[in-house]
């Protein structure tokens, strides 16, 4: 019959950068992959699709992050309540309309979780369908969490694929019951854009003859509009711009000035995020040393490429797109429960360090641009050494297999009646 081409639909919320930014990485590499084969629908369903409180989530989210202790508590304790399945099973059965008519209008074939709580409604909506042995249905993006925490409904028992970020997600993914056949470990799927700055920075590695990449990590400077010479400091903290992001510029702002020569011995850029009044507190400082205060950045692979090292709280996003860049990363904080396991992965294998101290962070990072500069080349070696920037594509290939397996999709039997007749069940 007449090809046509195949509809994904990636289902993110827009809470932090890394659902969106993993959202993206996905969309890109099938086209990059697949051109024309695949149409990708990137959206945010729950806000467009259903009120309080799922589209209160992204709310919450941010409330909670601003009010860390709070998150921990949550976690800990009333979290494996918060997500726990029945609290999912009385808010779906009151939206479920809502979110079925969302997935009606895409008419999917593949879908994409890249968020762990927006799995349990779609797949018991494509169950009434009877779509379920039609339609692909996997997960991206589950975070590391420690043993011992109750947070089952990370896994759903009836995706056709789960992508673990690493093997000990994987090993937590078949504790909870999954099949060692639905699991799948690529890494992180990181946006290309990052991928393909991976062959420069590994040049950048023998940066004391004039390198290909000298010549571009140049060109990014005069593009972002930064010092060419001055060794550069990238300070964020997710797409909230959270963690001690003040503290640590204002004491880097000092550090990185060389009181003796009177002048400074590096620059700082920092990356606000969605932190508004954190950018308006920050531009309205005087610096000894060359600043660069930034909102919402979309091109973060530019910004990794025209600096050295970079400062953030334990996100796994910004991690792993500062590992494939090959930068040194100081990590300052971390979000309870879900970022925790991330600071040992990249302290042990040496590609950072971790201090929640300020005045530390500054030091290490002065010390890196004046007398330990072989200690950041050795580190900015070992990021590069845990990179995967091929991890995207390995999942995109994979769900491409999963889609091929279920043989011709143009007759999934998609339509307007609503089959609902009892929701509150699905459980
Ligand atoms: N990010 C971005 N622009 C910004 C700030 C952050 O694109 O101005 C992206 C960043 O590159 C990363 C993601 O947001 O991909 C942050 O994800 P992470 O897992 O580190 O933390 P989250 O913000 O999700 O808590």
């Amino acid at each position: 019959g007449a090809e046509r081409s195949k509809n994904v639909l990636i289902l993110m919320s827009d809470t932090g950068g890394g659902h969106r930014a993993s959202a993206e990485a996905i969309r890109d590499a099938f086209r990059i992959e697949f051109g024309d084969e695949y149409r990708i629908y990137v959206k945010d369903v729950w806000k467009e699709y259903t009120g309080w409180p799922l589209n209160d989530m992204e709310r919450s989210y941010k409330f909670m992050v601003k009010h860390v202790q709070l998150w921990k508590v949550a976690f800990h304790s009333t979290s494996p309540r918060w997500i726990h399945s029945s609290y999912l099973a009385a808010i779906a059965s009151y939206y479920a309309k809502e979110v079925e008519a969302g997935l009606m209008e895409y008419k999917p074939d593949i879908i994409i979780s890249v968020h762990p709580l927006m799995q349990h409604i779609p797949l018991s909506v494509l169950k009434w369908k009877g779509l379920q042995k039609k339609v692909v249905f996997v997960t991206t993006s589950i975070p590391v969490i420690p043993h011992g925490q109750f947070i089952k409904s990370l896994f759903h028992p009836r995706v056709n694929r789960c992508y673990c970020p690493s093997k000990e997600v994987a090993k937590r993914a078949l504790y909870d019951g999954l099949e060692e056949s639905q699991i799948q470990v690529f890494g992180l799927p990181i946006r290309p854009s990052f991928a393909r700055a991976v062959l420069s920075k590994v040049a950048d590695l023998t940066r004391h003859n004039k390198t290909i990449n000298l010549y571009m990590m140049d060109d990014l400077r005069k593009e972002l509009e930064l010092d060419p010479d001055l060794p550069a400091v990238l300070l964020m903290g997710g797409g909230e711009g959270m963690g001690p992001v003040k503290k640590t510029a204002m004491v880097l702002g000092e550090s990185l000035y060389d009181n003796d020569q009177g002048k400074p011995i590096g620059q700082l850029i920092i990356i606000c995020g969605r932190n508004k009044a954190l950018a308006s507190t920050l531009e309205s400082l005087e610096w000894k040393i060359p600043v660069k205060v930034r909102g919402f950045e979309t091109q973060m692979e530019k910004w990794m490429g025209a600096c050295d090292c970079i400062i953030t709280k334990a996100g796994p996003g910004t991690i792993a797109e500062a590992l494939i860049r090959g930068l040194p990363i100081v990590l300052n904080d971390y979000i309870p429960g879900q970022e925790k396991g991330n600071v040992p992965y990249v302290v042990d294998n040496g590609a950072g360090v971790f201090t929640r101290s300020p005045k530390e962070t500054a030091r290490i990072v002065s010390e890196w641009f004046s007398t330990k500069t072989d200690e950041l080349k050795r580190m900015s070696e070992n990021a590069l050494k845990l990179a995967q920037p091929e991890a995207v594509f390995d999942i995109v290939k994979d769900i491409h297999g999963l889609a091929c397996q279920r043989g011709p999709l143009a007759n999934i039997p998609y339509d307007s009646t609503s089959s609902l007749t009892n929701p509150t069940t699905m459980y």
